[in-house]
């Protein structure tokens, strides 16, 4: 939630803030602002209510100069999205401005105690604190010294003092009106980095803002701060002071952050998915093995065999794809397997122990309660396992060992190519878990092929588009939904619900198929279409009775079938379909015409798909 940038070196500043906050405007957007010092050493801020466009807008009524600056793209939690409330902040009577990103839970005790110091607050917003806390602590030192000869440790210490109050979550940036030639930077519970550029450093939420600026980055760590000049990068330890850091180089194609001709991003990831399901895979399929391998995992093929169990958590979509890794792992592995959603799970009490391992799922591994329920069972003595899309993210770098969706940058909100990477990378470890275990030569083998092949399946399955455009012009008027399936399929039909009440605003519910009876039939009416997932399987007789049960109230209903299947066409009003695969894949395919109807839906809606009123992408806060 929110995105944050910051820049120093010789470029006019706001160029790259504003070009950065349009790259990072998924993860927030309902104000936006930026801050720079100029030549003459005034620090100026212009801040909008709404969308980058109309900060843009007003950046043209009122330039801002300056080679320093920070930016900001909000997602509200404390006061409603307005001007006023918007960031960059200022602290003190305006000697420093600062972007925050995260939820200060003590605020109130602090604001509280500032307000009695005399400070004036103007916002309504937990971060406002955190600048007047810098300003209050920064009044404490001595600053009469050369604090640039200083290495800026005045400032440094200032900040590290009014960190050491705060409880919650920031990541953060900080501008100095007297000291233009310092930004600092902090993290705990937020992501951050830092990208060295030649004479510059930029400071951003992740790394798409990077993308044709650098690809050196440097990951900050929980509770680090980065002291960032235009030509030095000093890492300090909120506590323990100065650390190494270390530079990687993580190229960001400009190209997989552009929209590439198609007209929203969960466009054109929808249709990435042959490529970023291929990735998933690629290098992980040992053939002569007749198993998967991964290089993170960090725990032995022994350590992983004395495990009794799996938790797999997560929130969301990533939540579905956890449902989907339970009938994967029962299936291929034999391992007992619990779900939990993370923001339960986190202030449950489990029983855990040493032989629970833990796979914390996420996109963007920030999501705030995934973080926090990893840190939980980590505390409990359980190992853990991460698995996420963003290289360096937190739960990548506090789990014990991990796999990479390596799915590329997901920009549109709604999830689409990370929860079939999730997907796909679940069935990937459910094999090389069960080929620890009982599944045998042959079936890994067998399982390998119908894995590789299931790039060519997804392709397929997107042949369906213009059939479920025509479908979703059909039922856009519609305003309750429900999706049905069973089995491997009662995932996909939660995840095609999600999708839908996410960019369509439609009322969706998903159910396993002869669940409905016991409630949600009373929904079924004309004007309500049930979305079936009817793929060949164990269950599909099991499903097609539920499919008459609807069809014998009058409701309307739109089948997800198996090429040729002339049965389910006959008894629906609709029918889409898509190739065989084996069952533990099948949500991998069966999701696709479910993503497209979600979009084309939101799209005869006239909604705006990549950006749907009040989500933000990457959930940092609880
Ligand atoms: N809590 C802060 C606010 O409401 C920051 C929210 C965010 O991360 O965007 O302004």
């Amino acid at each position: 939630m929110c995105g944050i940038v910051g820049y120093i070196g010789p470029r006019e500043a706001v160029e790259f803030l504003v070009s950065g906050l349009r790259r990072l405007e998924y993860r927030g957007y309902d104000s936006a602002g930026v801050a720079t010092i100029d030549a003459r050493g005034s620090l100026n801020v212009v801040k909008s209510v709404g969308r980058i466009d109309k900060l843009d807008d007003r950046l043209a009524e009122t330039p801002l100069a300056g080679n320093v600056g920070i930016g900001h793209t909000r997602w509200a939690t404390h006061g409603a999205p307005t001007d006023v409330n918007a960031h960059p902040h200022f602290g003190g009577d305006g000697v420093l401005a600062l972007v925050h990103n995260g939820v200060i839970e003590n605020f109130r005790p602090l604001k509280a105690r500032l307000q009695s110091e005399g400070y004036e607050f103007v916002s309504a917003t937990d971060s406002e604190v955190i600048a007047h806390l810098i300003d209050s602590c920064l009044g404490k030192q001595d600053l009469s010294g050369d604090v640039a000869a200083e290495n800026y440790q005045p400032l440094v210490e200032a900040v590290q003092a009014a960190l050491k109050q705060l409880q919650g979550t920031y990541g953060l940036v900080v501008a100095f009106r007297d000291w233009p030639e310092v930004l600092i930077g902090a993290k705990s519970g937020s992501p951050l980095i830092v990208g060295v550029g030649d004479g510059e450093h930029f400071i951003a939420s992740d790394g798409s803002p990077l993308a044709g600026y650098t690809d050196k980055i440097v990951f900050l760590a929980e509770h680090e701060l980065a002291v960032v000049t235009a030509g030095s990068l000093r890492v300090i330890h909120r506590d323990q002071g100065h650390v190494s850091h270390s530079v990687q180089v993580l190229e960001i194609e400009a190209g997989a952050i552009d929209l590439g001709g198609f007209e929203h991003y969960m466009l054109k990831e929808i249709f990435e998915q042959p490529e970023s399901i291929k990735n998933a895979m690629r290098g992980r399929l040992d053939r002569d093995a007749a198993t998967a391998r991964f290089g993170g995992l960090n725990l032995t093929p022994q350590q992983l065999r004395a495990m009794r169990r799996c938790l797999l958590t997560a929130c969301g979509t990533s939540w579905h794809a956890a449902l989907v890794g339970e009938y994967q792992f029962e299936a291929l592995a034999r391992m007992p397997v619990e779900v939990d959603y993370a923001s339960e799970l986190r202030y449950r009490n489990p029983p855990l122990d040493n032989h629970t391992l833990v796979f914390a799922i996420t996109q963007s591994g920030e999501t705030a309660d995934t973080l926090a329920a990893l840190r939980e069972t980590k505390r409990k003595g359980c190992p853990t396992l991460g698995i996420c899309n963003v290289v360096g993210s937190t739960i990548a770098q506090e789990s014990d060992g991990g796999v990479y969706l390596r799915a590329g940058p997901e920009i549109g909100v709604a999830s689409t190519k990370a929860f079939t990477s999730q997907c796909t990378v679940l069935a990937m470890l459910a094999l090389y878990f069960g080929r620890l275990r009982d599944l045998s030569y042959a079936a890994g083998r067998r399982i390998i092929e119908e894995l590789e092949e299931l790039p060519d399946k997804v392709r397929t399955a997107l042949r369906c588009n213009e059939v479920v455009k025509e479908i979703a012009g059909k039922y856009a008027h519609c305003e309750t939904f429900l999706y049905l399936g069973r089995q491997f399929n009662f995932p996909t039909a939660l995840e095609g619900a999600l999708k839908l009440k996410e960019i369509s605003y439609i009322h969706a519910e998903g159910y396993p198929a002869a669940e409905m009876k016991h409630g949600p039939i009373a929904l079924v009416d004309k004007d309500t279409p049930s979305v079936f997932l009817v793929p060949q399987g164990q269950v599909y007789d099991k499903v097609m009775s539920n499919l008459q049960e609807i069809k014998a109230r009058g409701g309307p209903v739109i089948a997800v079938v198996g090429e040729g299947d002339t049965d389910a066409a006959r008894l629906a009003d609709d029918i889409i379909e898509i190739p065989a695969v084996e069952e533990y894949l099948q949500p991998i395919v069966s999701v696709i015409p479910l993503q497209l109807l979600a979009y084309h839906i939101a799209v005869a809606r006239g909604c705006d798909v990549d950006k749907p009123r009040n989500l933000a992408k990457s959930v940092t806060v609880e």
